[in-house]
């Protein structure tokens, strides 16, 4: 995020203080109530979003829910930066193609992303560009689109993300907007299907509390809509609030979730009223439908995850980076774990960990050398603790609202 859009932020949310302690003021009476009636049990209510997981940091929402005296409630962070779970793998075909002569476009967040293996002495995309190779950053595929009709020559577009930059492939493609030497790496993840996964895997830890409620990201729900999150409430029995950026949007979720707790509800809700519709974008559906399928896909470091990526259909083979420069796919036989020795990044994205308990954090691992995925983007959970941890503004805000 740039300075002056966080400047803007913070200014925003200091005009909206006083909302802030009223929801401060809610959740600490809701957490009391559970407390008398469950004792000491943890409720883990996961925020699925890496621009959540910012908000929470950066304005150290756990550190001001603790000065509250609540501490019977654990933010968890959820798999939501797709930059942090796509496979070495193709990071390291792109590579090797920006070697051979391709123009590789990225966004600048994939751009220092560590490779697990080097490829001819590169680690990433940006020393690969330093060795002499065409790397460029762009902010859109449509960006990318243009630059490669002027030169040309044969260019590839690491399309990563989730559900919410699918449509700017699809729209694109359909509207013949793409140069014929213009190839699309799809390797747009789905978060649905990741969130059904996160929460299996935390219930599998037996020493610890499963997740009682889930932040749901926004982004996403602008073209999925709330809907996309009813199997979730529906099969795990917990609430899903579908939630805004600002810090007040993240604390009235938080507020949501634990009074639905408290009633015995599981219901999904959405917070995020200014931005996203029940039904979400069906112009968007109807676009990436047209254009991709829905196939099994891998996470870095996780694995195979059934339907929960997008591969372009067979009718728009011609844009397939994969059919075009003859990299053969992964396929769960082909798949090896590829996170470094001691990155605890496939935790970290569960929510099995947190960056700190990576024995990597801030020694061998930082923002300027990072060796895992999670601690390069804007996303990633371990960058944004890197960045903003130590309880961000938490002291700041808790004197905004009378705690301090
Ligand atoms: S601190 Fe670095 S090595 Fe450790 S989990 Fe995070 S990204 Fe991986």
């Amino acid at each position: 995020m740039m300075r002056k859009e966080m400047a803007a932020l913070e200014l925003a949310f200091r005009r909206k203080s006083k909302i802030t302690g009223m929801l401060v003021q809610y959740i600490r009476k809701y957490a009391e109530e559970l407390k008398r009636r469950d004792g000491d049990y943890v409720y883990k209510i996961m925020d699925f979003c890496g621009t959540h997981e910012w908000t929470i940091v950066h304005f150290g929402l756990r550190s001001v829910l603790e000065m509250a005296g609540v501490d019977n409630v654990e933010l968890v962070a959820g798999p939501g930066c797709p930059v942090c779970v796509t496979p070495s793998y193709y990071l390291e075909e792109a590579i090797k193609l920006a070697f051979e002569g391709v123009v590789v476009y990225t966004y600048g967040d994939v751009f220092r992303l560590p490779a697990l293996q080097r490829v001819r002495g590169a680690r990433s995309l940006a020393e690969a560009k330093a060795m002499g190779a065409d790397v460029r950053l762009i902010h859109t595929f449509l960006h990318a689109a243009i630059d490669a009709k002027k030169h040309n020559k044969p260019s590839l577009f690491l399309g990563i993300g989730f559900e919410t930059v699918a449509p700017g492939y699809s729209e694109a493609i359909l509207r013949g907007l793409v140069p014929p030497n213009l190839k699309l790496m799809s390797l747009v993840k789905l978060t649905p299907p990741a969130m059904f996964y996160a929460l299996d895997m935390v219930k599998e830890k037996p020493t610890d509390y499963p997740i009682s409620g889930v932040i749901a990201p926004g982004h996403v729900s602008t073209i999925v809509g709330g809907k996309a999150w009813a199997p979730v409430a529906e099969q795990y029995r917990i609430p899903v609030v579908v939630s805004g950026f600002e810090p007040n949007d993240v604390l009235t979720a938080v507020a949501e979730i634990l009074k639905q707790i408290k009633n015995g509800e599981h219901k999904v809700v959405i917070e995020y009223t200014r931005a996203v519709k029940w039904e979400g974008d069906l112009k968007a559906q109807s676009s990436i439908n047209t254009v991709f399928e829905t196939v099994d896909t891998a996470w870095r470091g996780i694995g195979y995850i059934p339907k929960s990526g997008l591969a372009l259909r067979e009718q728009f083979k011609q844009y397939d980076a994969f059919a075009h420069f003859g990299i053969p796919d992964l396929t769960p036989e082909r798949w090896r774990y590829d996170l470094p020795p001691g990155c605890k990044c496939a935790e970290v994205n569960l929510g099995k960990a947190k960056p700190t308990d990576c024995p990597l954090f801030m020694k061998a691992c930082t923002p300027d050398h990072p060796v895992g995925p999670c601690m390069v983007s804007v996303e990633g959970t371990c960058a944004i603790w890197a960045r903003f941890g130590g309880g961000g503004l938490a002291l700041e805000v808790a004197k905004e609202v009378g705690l301090a």
